[in-house]
């Protein structure tokens, strides 16, 4: 796993998402600011985050005591209150804090958020339903990385089929236009595979390709 620099975070809301996030950013090895007008919420993680605090987070000079504008990311998750959101957005963006990501509750929210300066803009439900159906479709599908409209990494677990044929063989680049990129087989991963490697029992190809190439290399091959 790569580990990435400690970050200083901060995160507005504690609701199941922010809550969600901000467990993960400590596991990760960060330092977390938890906040939340509530303060029930903040004591859920007072043993969590590294600091907890009860603050509004729509007012100014709140965020300015915290010291708000050095930190390099901060997440916005205040769901069902817009206005909070929206406006917590804005000072943020104002005050100078370099990278504010927010989650939107619709389209109306989002395309407010990016015009205030929002630098990411995440539809949690929205992204998790896409994401499970996807995998409930097509049960060869273990997991899947959205590269654009048409592309995919999508991870898929080799059928009892193609068990002991090398790459070669299968000739899948040329046959299919994707490209395996790595095998796992429990804990081993195989990056860059050779021509020659001989598909086992177990393997997970992690496969990038156009969707509709994929799609094909499973239809006829799996
Ligand atoms: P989830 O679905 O992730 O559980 P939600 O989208 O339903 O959350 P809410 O529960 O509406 O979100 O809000 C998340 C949290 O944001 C709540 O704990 C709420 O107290 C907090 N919150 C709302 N307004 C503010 C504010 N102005 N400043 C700080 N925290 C706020
Ligand atoms: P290419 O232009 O397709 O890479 P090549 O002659 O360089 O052709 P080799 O790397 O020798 O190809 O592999 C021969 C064939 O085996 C490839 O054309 C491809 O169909 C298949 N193949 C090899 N490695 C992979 C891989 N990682 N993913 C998908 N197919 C592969
Ligand atoms: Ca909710």
């Amino acid at each position: 796993k790569v580990v990435a620099k400690k970050q200083q975070f901060a995160v507005i809301g504690l609701g199941r998402f922010g809550g969600s996030v901000c467990k993960e950013l400590v596991k990760l090895g960060n330092e977390v600011l938890a906040i939340d007008s509530d303060e029930q919420k903040v004591n859920k993680y007072t043993n969590i985050a590294t600091h907890a605090v009860v603050a509004d987070a729509t007012d100014e000079k709140v965020l300015a005591s915290l010291g708000i504008r050095n930190f390099e990311k901060v997440i916005v998750a205040i769901g069902d209150n817009i206005q909070a959101s929206i406006l917590t957005t804005l000072l943020l963006k104002e005050i100078g804090v370099e990278n504010v990501c927010v989650k939107a509750k619709n389209n109306y929210h989002h395309k407010v958020l990016e015009k205030i300066g929002a630098d990411k803009v995440v539809h949690p439900e929205t992204d998790m339903g896409k994401r499970i159906a996807q995998q409930l479709s097509d049960e060869n599908v273990i997991d899947y990385i959205e590269l654009s409209d048409e592309f995919s990494i999508v991870e898929l677990f080799a059928s009892a089929k193609l068990e002991g044929k090398s790459l070669v063989e299968l000739d899948i680049r040329a046959r299919f236009g994707i490209t395996i990129l790595a095998i796992k087989n429990g804990e081993e991963i195989n990056v860059s595979p050779e021509p020659e490697y001989k598909i086992a029992r177990g393997d997970l190809l992690i496969v990038i390709g156009h969707n509709d190439d994929i799609k094909r290399f499973e239809d006829q091959v799996m």
